[in-house]
């Protein structure tokens, strides 16, 4: 028994399932979850000794790699001067004032531990702001935990969606309208009928969540104008894209202005957080100042703010977007050239240093198309790969990234052993 599956044995009798959060048990593509016992750059070591190159950077927020030296040294810094104190400091105050400078349609912001807590605050605040209480948001979006977004089925686009969790409450649900991704006609009909109830439109700028898919154009802006038709505010929910594809968020760089943006990952530099901003006249309904409440012991945390606080500043200062961009398109082109001559169905979608392999033919414009693909190929790359030293998310509905610790010679043995890989998956299937 190796040491992963001899702690997964372990765990699986104290954790459920094992696992502190559900897709690290590997259930979309079977086998033995890994461990990690350290990471450095691009670079993880398992606990049975593989050292694996990875292509998931816990899940986003380690754009600089692991375990940065300067993030570190931020993070041993402001522990030296103590972890948490429940009452206001400096840097979160520098954390305020610079996310606000990096994403000007953000005149205010609040910081959060997590994704979850600052897509939840920014539901909250958008109802309590409109009176109102339906919220649109996208087949394939994922926005965190919290009961109104765990609720998916597109069949409840018109009528009220349907739960996606056990334990949320239907009456929660049949506030949430679920369209499909880039189905801009569905959201008009909505609005049609229910457009006076609207408080939010929720959704990812850039979809990470079903895999990488992109909004086609025009759709953006056209969101942005229903939410303007009907009064509802429009929440770019920016947790993974947030300061991914350029040292802003998504709806700054495309020019759609929302009215509030959710981030987390990248801007806590791998340490929890969460940020929720936008209109000041909006933000100014939380609590004290507004009747919205939020709190949060740990919220602002000096740890986690000076991790990102680093983190920031070294993406504003060396700009490393122009190289991720670049090693992902040859990683994908590279990749879309393998399985072409092999004559594997994939389709590599990337964008800036995000990217998917695809077990489909053409990119997916919706969950539906993702859902269509040879889910089971993937599954077989995954572990091809694995087995090879490389990590990807161990799930097709997910989004890999490159970092900015990630070189030509990551590139190259991950198309190296991708061939090897998709050879032997042409010979099989
Ligand atoms: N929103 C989006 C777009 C996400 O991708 C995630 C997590 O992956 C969340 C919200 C929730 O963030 P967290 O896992 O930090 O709670």
């Amino acid at each position: 028994m190796t040491n992963s599956q001899q702690l997964s044995e372990r765990a699986r009798r104290v954790i459920p399932g094992g696992v502190n959060s559900p897709v690290r048990a590997f259930t979309s593509v079977g086998g033995d979850p890994v461990y990690v016992t350290s990471g450095k750059g691009a670079r993880i070591r398992t606990a049975d000794g593989q050292e694996l190159i990875d292509y998931c950077g816990s899940w986003g927020p380690l754009i600089l790699g692991h375990a940065h030296d300067v993030v570190v040294g931020a993070i041993s810094a402001a522990a030296e001067k103590g972890t948490s104190f429940g009452i206001n400091t400096p840097a979160e105050v520098e954390m305020a004032e610079l996310l606000c400078k990096l994403v000007p349609s953000m005149k205010m912001v609040r910081l959060v531990s997590s994704g979850t807590e600052s897509v939840m605050t920014a539901i909250r605040l958008a109802r309590g702001f409109t009176n109102r209480c339906k919220i649109v948001k996208f087949t394939g979006g994922y926005h965190g935990h919290s009961d109104a977004l765990l609720v998916a089925a597109g069949s409840g686009l018109l009528t009220g969606g349907i739960t996606s969790s056990a334990g949320v409450s239907p009456a929660v649900a049949a506030d949430t309208f679920v369209p499909d991704y880039n189905d801009l006609e569905a959201v008009h009909r909505i609005a049609e009928g229910h457009g006076d109830d609207l408080a939010a439109i929720i959704i990812e700028p850039v979809a990470g969540n079903m895999g990488l898919v992109e909004p086609d154009p025009g759709f953006l802006e056209g969101l942005r104008e229903v939410a303007d038709q009907t009064g509802a505010l429009l929440i770019f929910d920016e947790v993974i894209t947030g300061f991914r594809l350029a040292a802003t968020s998504r709806g700054q760089a495309v020019g759609v202005t929302p009215d509030l943006t959710t981030l987390g990952k990248i801007i806590g530099g791998g340490m929890p957080i969460g940020a929720v901003g936008g209109r000041a006249e909006v933000m100014q309904k939380l609590a004290p100042l507004g009747p919205v409440y939020q709190a949060g012991t740990l919220s602002g945390n000096p740890v986690a703010v000076a991790a990102g606080l680093a983190t920031l500043k070294i993406l504003t200062d060396t700009n490393p977007y122009p190289e991720m961009a670049r090693l992902a398109e040859r990683l994908a082109s590279g990749l879309n050239r393998i399985a072409e001559d092999k004559g594997v169905p994939l389709t590599c979608v990337q964008l800036g240093g995000m990217f998917t392999p695809f077990f489909a033919v053409g990119r997916p414009r919706r969950l539906d198309d993702v859902k269509q693909c040879d889910l089971k190929a993937y599954a077989r790359f995954f572990h091809g790969m694995l087995a090879r030293g490389f990590y990807l998310p161990p799930s097709q509905f997910e989004v890999a990234f490159v970092s900015a610790a990630h070189g030509d010679e990551e590139i190259d043995a991950f198309l190296a052993a991708a061939e090897d890989v998709l050879g032997t998956q042409a010979e099989t299937d």
